[in-house]
């Protein structure tokens, strides 16, 4: 392990019909994440949270390998996409992970690099920022979680169908960032780099930003056993595929 080795993932979409990709992430935690100091998740690690109670099956598979990363001395932060923001502080101290809110400046790194889940760049899909609204309100999350199980597994499947209803409808570039919005992120946080996942759309992009070169590293997906990897290392982040 080396102190100055940091990675990053997200998009696993983890669900109990596709452990391939399960197994295919036990496989990179038990060792190519050896190699990082820190290991930040950015979102949609699961496809869905129902809440810590449902003992999700993935999630249970997944609490020894995280534990043992942690043993061995990495540190594993989560931050919730939008598939899995549920995910609570329960199941995160089993799992000897640090729940993490976004946006996060990466402590003692640089050039200052930002990381994010990516969908609040999304701005061109209004439908979808109000949906976000409303499920990230700690309110609606409390009364959530205060129903029985069933009752928001039929709303999880609910939810689902109707965002693949819609999603299919929408054009392709209101899926994507809205370059307005990744301009003022970096404006406003005064990043040179920014980082995130979300689009399923990896690549690095070099962005000008009022005359200044800035840098955008989108994380993609995982499925089946091909998997995506930012490392960063001294001043050089890359995005890697992982197989
Ligand atoms: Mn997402």
């Amino acid at each position: 392990m080396s102190d100055s080795i940091i990675h990053l993932i997200s998009d696993l979409h983890l669900d109990e019909s596709r452990p391939e990709t399960t197994q295919h992430l036990i496989e990179y935690l038990s060792g190519p994440a050896h190699r990082a100091a820190s290991l930040y998740i950015l979102g949609d690690l699961f496809e869905v949270w129902i809440g810590d109670d449902a003992r999700d099956s993935v999630g249970e598979q997944l609490i020894e390998p995280f534990r043992q990363l942690a043993a061995r001395g990495t540190r594993v932060y989560f931050m919730a996409g939008n598939r899995d923001f549920l995910v609570g502080d329960d199941y995160c101290r089993r799992a000897h992970i640090q729940r993490i809110d976004e946006p996060l400046l990466l402590d003692g790194v640089e050039p200052p690099t930002l990381l994010m889940h990516g969908d609040t760049l999304c701005t061109d899909d209004a439908d979808y920022q109000r949906f976000r609204r409303k499920v990230r309100n700690p309110d609606w999350q409390q009364k959530i979680l205060s129903r029985p199980l069933v009752w928001r597994k039929l709303l999880a499947r609910f939810a689902r169908s109707i965002s693949r209803w819609r999603n299919g409808r929408k054009p392709a570039a209101i899926m994507d960032v809205n370059p307005q919005a990744v301009h003022e992120c970096f404006r406003k946080y005064a990043v040179q780099r920014l980082i995130h996942g979300h689009t399923h759309r990896p690549a690095v992009h070099d962005v000008d930003v009022d005359g200044n070169a800035r840098q955008r590293l989108v994380l993609g997906d995982w499925h089946g056993r091909r998997g995506s990897l930012i490392e960063i290392q001294g001043n050089t982040a890359r995005l890697l595929p992982l197989e």
